[in-house]
């Protein structure tokens, strides 16, 4: 990312994370990119542009070994920094400006050729070929040259919900989950279904309980590595809470001064929870 940027991050952040030297994503102003490094590279690098607060950026997803597309990038004097961390610690207009470029980066590690045909995808902002006209914000799409199809950044939608019973919620630990840490219920959805049976679902194969009221709370773009996690909160309805003892190992209902080791602070599980133990949804 420019230096620019990320010397305001030094200044709010502590010194370890920006010195992490992991594989992540940069980001810096799109007219600097040196977009032949992209046609190029064996490794087959790609990039997409984004616009944020009125300036479009770049943003490359970086492997392990990247050395020499560092070196001929320019990018020697970026600052890499772990962006999981970032998008979660910092303010939020940074912590957007992370997971806008990481959602970028990552649609175009994944986005080189054309699933139709097999060609190579080029950028679609600005190509004249493009016989669709793009809105002005339609930055990342790309276009196939040899069969004219466009791509337009792809993300999963995911359902995370707070489900209630009395004054307690249900909160599980997934086995993938460090330590004793606990969340929400959350899962994809699927092809054909709508938020609120995805929702369902999820409740009725994780934890075995039926709910009702179920009402959207609000949600948060999570690009690890595509989801948007669209969150919810439900009653209890039916059924004996049980971990369904594949993805959950355990769960239990937990009461706002008796909460388990909790998920990061700025996930929209955090939120949901924090607002729920400060009293802030309604009771139905
Ligand atoms: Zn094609």
């Amino acid at each position: 990312m420019p230096r620019h940027i990320a010397g305001h991050l030094q200044s709010s952040a502590d010194g370890s994370a920006v010195s992490s030297l992991l594989p992540e994503t940069v980001s810096w102003p799109a007219s600097e990119i040196p977009l032949e490094l992209f046609s190029g590279m064996p490794e087959g690098y790609s990039y997409s542009a984004f616009a944020f607060e009125n300036i479009v950026y770049g943003a490359v997803l970086l492997k392990d070994d990247d050395a020499h597309f560092v070196e001929s990038a320019g990018l020697k004097n970026g600052v890499r920094f772990p962006v999981r961390n970032l998008a979660l610690n910092f303010s939020s207009r940074f912590g957007r400006f992370v997971l806008f470029a990481k959602a970028h980066a990552q649609w175009a590690s994944v986005s080189r050729f054309c699933g139709a045909c097999g060609s190579p995808l080029v950028d679609a902002n600005g190509n004249d070929e493009v016989r669709e006209p793009l809105d002005d914000h339609a930055h990342g799409a790309r276009f196939c040259p040899r069969c004219k199809r466009i791509f337009f950044p792809r993300m999963s939608p995911a359902v995370i919900v707070l489900v209630r019973k009395d004054n307690a919620i249900l909160l599980e630990h997934n086995v993938r989950f460090p330590g004793n840490r606990h969340s929400l219920i959350a899962g994809f959805v699927e092809i054909g279904e709508t938020l609120e049976e995805a929702a369902v679902r999820e409740i009725r194969e994780e934890a075995g309980i039926e709910v009702k009221n179920l009402q959207y709370v609000r949600s948060q773009p999570w690009p690890f590595p595509d989801s948007l996690m669209l969150g919810f909160i439900a009653d209890w309805a039916s059924g004996e809470a049980r971990p369904d003892g594949v993805e959950i190992d355990h769960l239990d209902w937990y009461t706002a001064n008796n909460l388990p080791e909790m998920p990061m602070r700025g996930s929209i599980a955090r939120y949901i929870i924090d607002t729920f133990a400060a009293g802030g949804f309604s009771a139905t």
